[in-house]
C-alpha cells in the first residue's frame, strides 16, 4: 500500500491527504486536548485509551446531523475506527465560542456564578494562537486585522447559531445540559461562490457538558442533585447517543450513572 502523506499533525489528530483533491483524512488519536474550552476531563494531559474511537464517532454523530438539517460541515463519511473523510477548508483564524450558561472563563472575568443561564447566547471569537493563549478579541480586531470580512462575521454568527440549537437540543434528548462549545470554521469554494461551513471536530473536547439526569428524583437522603460535569464524558455521552462501539468500554475508570 502506498504511503499516504501526512498534511499535519496536531495534539488530538493528524490529518493525510484524502483520496480526491479537496478532501482530507482526519485520523483522532487518544491524546487529551489541554483547552480551556476541554473543560470536561479532569485528566492529567496524558491519553486516554479509546478517546479518539469516542470523538470520531462523536463527532461523525453530529456533524451528519448538522449536515442533515442543512447546516453545512467538512464531514463527509466515517472510514473506520480513528479515521473520516472530510472536506478540506481554509480554517479561519479565529474559533467561535457560544455560551448559553456561564462556566469557566466568563464566570471568572465577570464574577457570574457557575451555572447561571444567559440572557441569551453570547457568541465570542478568539484567536488561534496557543502561543498568545487564544485570546479573546473583537469583531473589530478580525475585520481591522483582515482574519474575516463583516460578511463572513455575520455569517459565523448564523452558523454558530444554528449549530448551538441542534447541539443543544440533541445533548437535551439524552440530559445533558450544554452549557458552551467552540468550532473551527473554514472557506469552501464550489465553483465561484465560497461559503463557511463548521470544520474540526465537535465531541466533548471542545463542547462543556452538564449532567441533568438524576436532578428531578431526590435522591435516599432526599437531597435533589445539583448540575454538574457528566463523569466520564466520552463514554456517557456515545453511550447515551446510541453511537458507543461495542468494543470499547470504559475511557477512563467506570462510574456509576444515576
Ligand atoms: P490542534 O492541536 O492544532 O488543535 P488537532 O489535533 O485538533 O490540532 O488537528 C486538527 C487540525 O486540523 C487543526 O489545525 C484544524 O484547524 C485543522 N482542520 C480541521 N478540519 C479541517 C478541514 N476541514 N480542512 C483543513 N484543516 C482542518
Ligand atoms: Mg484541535
Amino acid at each position: 500500500m502506498a504511503r499516504r502523506k501526512k498534511v499535519y499533525e496536531g495534539k488530538a489528530k493528524i490529518l493525510y491527504e484524502g483520496p480526491e483533491p479537496g478532501t482530507l483524512i482526519q485520523y483522532f488519536k487518544d491524546d487529551a486536548a489541554q483547552s480551556e474550552q476541554a473543560p470536561n476531563q479532569g485528566t492529567d494531559g496524558k491519553g486516554l485509551e479509546g478517546k479518539g474511537v469516542l470523538n470520531n464517532r462523536l463527532s461523525e454523530f453530529f456533524m451528519a446531523g448538522l449536515n442533515a438539517i442543512g447546516v453545512p460541515t467538512h464531514f463527509m463519511r466515517r472510514l473506520n475506527m480513528r479515521e473520516q473523510l472530510v472536506r478540506m477548508a481554509e480554517i479561519l483564524p479565529v474559533d467561535v465560542v457560544v455560551r448559553n450558561f456561564a462556566a469557566g472563563e466568563i464566570s471568572q472575568r465577570l464574577g457570574i456564578p457557575e451555572g447561571t443561564a444567559l440572557p441569551r447566547p453570547i457568541v465570542e471569537y478568539y484567536y488561534k494562537d496557543e502561543k498568545l493563549g487564544s485570546p479573546m478579541v473583537a469583531e473589530e480586531h478580525i475585520v481591522a486585522f483582515g482574519w474575516a470580512n463583516q460578511q463572513d462575521l455575520d455569517d459565523m454568527v448564523a452558523l454558530a447559531l444554528r449549530v448551538n440549537d441542534f447541539l443543544s437540543g440533541v445533548m437535551l434528548g439524552v440530559g445533558v445540559r450544554l452549557m458552551d462549545f467552540r468550532i473551527e470554521v473554514g472557506r469552501i469554494w464550489e465553483g465561484d461562490y465560497m461559503r463557511l461551513i463548521v470544520a474540526d471536530e465537535i465531541s466533548p473536547d471542545n463542547c462543556r457538558l452538564w449532567d441533568l439526569r438524576g436532578l428531578e428524583t431526590p435522591d435516599r437522603e432526599g437531597q435533589v442533585r445539583e448540575p454538574g460535569p457528566l463523569n466520564d464524558v466520552y463514554t456517557e455521552l456515545a453511550r447515551r447517543l446510541g453511537v458507543l462501539p461495542s468494543n470499547v468500554t470504559h475511557t477512563t475508570k467506570p462510574t456509576l450513572i444515576n
